[in-house]
């Protein structure tokens, strides 16, 4: 049977630019709401007496998740002939963060979204930034209310240029910009005979060109390890080491290392729930597999091959980072910080820079406040493995947890010589 494709879209900007006006004319564009809903939702405008938006729709539908039995209200569904396409939680939204970094939901494509009669805002700064550092390559501007500006070509350009620089700054090329009217639902499913002048695409025929990408296939073998368990199998006891593969692929016989213990051994068999004799697992599997020898391995190491690039691992490592939390980082503060399993409480040695990401200029102080980007040392309490951003960005993405709360994300940019490594 033919099984069709997701793509997991983003949409990200300014409040008020329009992001719930755009995401309802999507679902109401593509036929993809609920039956009856949209009238449902005019019908109570009209007997309040109030303008009908079609931000309300959004609004309608969480109403209903949340007294439903869906609990996941942070997500909306749309599709097209080509696919469907899932629309999750916003960034600068602990969830949103929580997802990308841990893997559970990950954006492939963001919108973002610029009021044109406003211009572009911080935060239409911030989010780019934001984007950039979790690994979203792929993003398309729509330039929003362009009925507020008569669909003026020149505002539309100035726009188009001036975010274009600020974009190429933090290393971001976009697929397109697009002039739309949210309100007025112009080139959102279909191209309008308002902007002649633009020989672009309209959003929905620019989603369905957007190939979905599946580079991790082809990137070495990183599997975070969940848990090690014991099980007998027609009456041989073996251990499976089992974990969600995050990049590439392994197969039985291949020869493993799991980092930081550096232990190794062969892949003997590869265990899943459902289905036997498998001999090869790639990407965004949850599997297990026994290994040959007898070796402890436990939860939080990252399995990888000794035939591919090696992880990374130390006490004391470079991130970038972007700070969510109410309580400011400063020099010594504790917290518990995550990489795929891994966990150890970290240490901040040093705050390298800070950086205000609306404007990417470095502000001299010394501590880092919430909303702020900056570059910290941290002291981890014991080895961590890891990839380095600019190789193998998944296995390089960790969360900031401050008092069991997820307050911040990053990257891992640099691997310093640790204390006990220096002789
Ligand atoms: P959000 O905070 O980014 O989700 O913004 P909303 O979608 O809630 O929109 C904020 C306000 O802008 C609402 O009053 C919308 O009706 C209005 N709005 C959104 N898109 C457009 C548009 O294309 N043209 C005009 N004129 N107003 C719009």
């Amino acid at each position: 049977d033919f099984i069709k494709e997701s793509m997991n879209i983003v949409i990200v900007g300014h409040v008020d630019h329009g992001k719930s006006t755009i995401i309802g004319r999507l679902l109401a564009d593509t036929d993809s709401l609920p039956k009856g809903k949209l009238e449902q939702v005019k019908e109570k405008c009209r007997r309040s007496s109030k303008p009908f938006e079609y931000a309300f729709l959004l609004d309608a539908l969480k109403d209903e998740q949340e007294q439903g039995i869906t609990i996941d209200a942070a997500r909306c569904f749309f599709n097209t002939k080509k696919r469907d396409y899932i629309i999750i939680d916003a960034p600068g939204h602990i969830e949103f963060l929580k997802n990308m970094v841990t893997g559970a939901s990950r954006a492939e494509v963001a919108l973002l979204v610029i009021d044109a009669n406003e211009g572009i805002k911080e935060n239409s700064k911030r989010h780019g930034y934001l984007l950039s550092m979790l690994g979203i390559k792929k993003i398309a501007v729509l330039v929003n209310k362009m009925d507020l500006v008569d669909y003026d070509e020149e505002i539309y350009e100035k726009i188009v240029e001036g975010y274009t620089e600020f974009l190429e700054q933090i290393d971001i090329k976009p697929e397109a910009f697009v002039p739309v009217s949210g309100f007025e639902g112009v080139n959102i499913a279909e191209k309008s005979k308002e902007t002649p002048w633009y020989g672009g695409k309209s959003v929905l025929d620019l989603l369905d060109s957007f190939e979905t990408m599946r580079p991790e296939l082809d990137q070495p073998f990183r599997m975070p390890i969940q848990g090690v368990y014991k099980f007998t199998k027609k009456g041989d006891k073996r251990r499976i080491v089992a974990g969600t593969i995050e990049t590439g692929k392994f197969k039985v016989g291949d020869e493993v290392v799991f980092y930081p213990s550096g232990k190794k051994s062969r892949v003997k068999t590869i265990e899943s729930l459902n289905k036997s004799d498998i001999k090869e697992a790639h990407s965004g599997y949850a599997t297990g597999f026994t290994l040959d020898e007898q070796i402890y391995v436990k939860r939080g190491e990252v399995a990888a091959l000794a035939s591919e690039q090696r992880l990374d691992y130390s006490t004391r490592i470079r991130g970038n980072i972007f700070w969510l939390g109410t309580k400011p980082i400063t020099i010594g503060s504790e917290y518990m910080l995550k990489i795929g399993t891994a966990k150890s409480i970290a240490k901040v040695e040093k705050i390298v820079r800070v950086i205000d990401a609306s404007n990417l200029k470095n502000e001299q102080k010394g501590h880092v406040d919430r909303h702020d980007v900056a570059e910290i040392i941290f002291k981890t309490a014991k080895p961590i493995a890891f990839d380095l951003a600019d190789k193998l960005s998944a296995t390089s993405r960790f969360v900031i947890v401050d008092d069991y709360e997820i307050s911040g994300g990053g990257i891992v940019v640099e691997s310093l010589d640790s204390e006990e490594n220096k002789t």
